[in-house]
């Protein structure tokens, strides 16, 4: 996959392949984040949970790549006033989740290049103490070798073993509540009290001041981040209508768009846009980058930005080759 990426990057650098590509995308692309962090940390970081990051000086190359190439960048709400169908090709930048980094690193750097971007809250993490499975999961287990559950023995002393039982891990977190989750992550590594995370997410007051911005639109990524799939219509209801209800209470705004936990084909039930367009929703946007169902505004493809996207693959990304190729390829 890697070579291939090499060979499309190389590629994509003659015009006529470029302007192929140009003809065949939509013409438009929503970009996928989850945070900006220095250089220096994501560079110490590892892990499953450092796809969630890109450097701040990855981020700044492609903001001025869109600006340098004159690419518009667009608000949702802008997007969705245009049908979907912009006459210049627009960019949409979109974050999930809320990290602390949205206001500290990204808001800053947005700012500067005059775009508008979304950021996609879970109002739980706004209530309660902040806390995260995965954060707490992968933070544990850097300290152990061993990790017993029930009367198994997992041997967790390597990072490919870490990461493994994350993975084990992971299927199981998705069925639970938070409350349940905790309480798991609680037993097996015996803990008394779980990390406070406050330093990890934006608050309520970071929320009101971003909410002030024309520039920022906020939306919900649901009440407590379940994997929707997994959970019934009514606690599926419960989970985008409370959201909504508490963020346009609290911040004094509309909330109008949603973005599914986990978001892949196996985490959504497929039915959600009934409730959402019920509950006043305009749209709602998956993690996948390319599927097959037909176009509908409930269930937005996202083009996601890692921390190995350098200049290039950004590039071929915005072309739409990696999207393209899927759809031939299915890969
Ligand atoms: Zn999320």
């Amino acid at each position: 996959m890697i070579l291939i990426k090499k060979i499309l990057n190389k590629l994509v650098k003659y015009e006529t392949i470029n302007n192929f590509f140009q003809k065949q995308r939509e013409n438009f692309v929503i970009l996928y984040y989850h945070g900006v962090i220095d250089d220096h940390e994501l560079d110490k970081l590892n892990g499953p949970n450092k796809h969630l990051f890109v450097s701040k000086s990855n981020f700044i190359k492609q903001m001025k790549f869109l600006k340098k190439n004159n690419i518009k960048v667009i608000s949702i709400d802008e997007l969705y006033i245009q049908n979907f169908k912009p006459q210049k090709f627009s960019v949409v930048i979109s974050f999930d989740d809320g990290y602390k980094n949205n206001i500290n690193i990204v808001y800053p750097i947005l700012k500067e290049k005059n775009f508008p971007f979304i950021i996609y809250i879970i109002p739980k993490l706004l209530t309660d103490e902040p806390w995260v499975w995965w954060i707490e999961l992968w933070r544990q287990l850097q300290k152990k070798n061993i990790v017993m559950i029930e009367n198994e023995k997992f041997n967790v002393s390597t990072e490919n073993l870490k990461f493994k039982f994350f993975l084990k891990i992971k299927k199981t977190m998705k069925l639970l509540q938070i409350k349940n989750q905790k309480e798991m992550i609680k037993k097996i590594f015996n803990l008394k009290v779980t990390t406070d995370m406050s330093n990890l997410f934006l608050n309520i007051a970071d929320l009101k001041l971003l909410a002030k911005d024309k520039l920022v639109t906020l939306g919900s990524h649901s009440q407590d981040h379940l994997c929707l799939k997994k959970f019934d219509r009514v606690i599926i209801l419960d989970q985008i209508k409370n959201s909504k209800i508490f963020l346009e209470k609290s911040l004094e705004i509309a909330i109008k768009h949603f973005s599914y936990p986990y978001g892949q084909k196996e985490d959504i039930a497929f039915y959600e846009h009934e409730i959402l367009s019920s509950l006043g929703f305009c749209t709602s946007v998956t993690t996948m980058d390319y599927s097959y169902n037909k176009f509908n505004p409930y269930y937005l493809n996202r083009c996601s930005i890692g921390p190995n996207v350098n200049e290039i693959d950004f590039q071929r990304k915005l072309l739409g080759v990696d999207k393209a190729l899927r759809k031939f390829f299915f890969i």
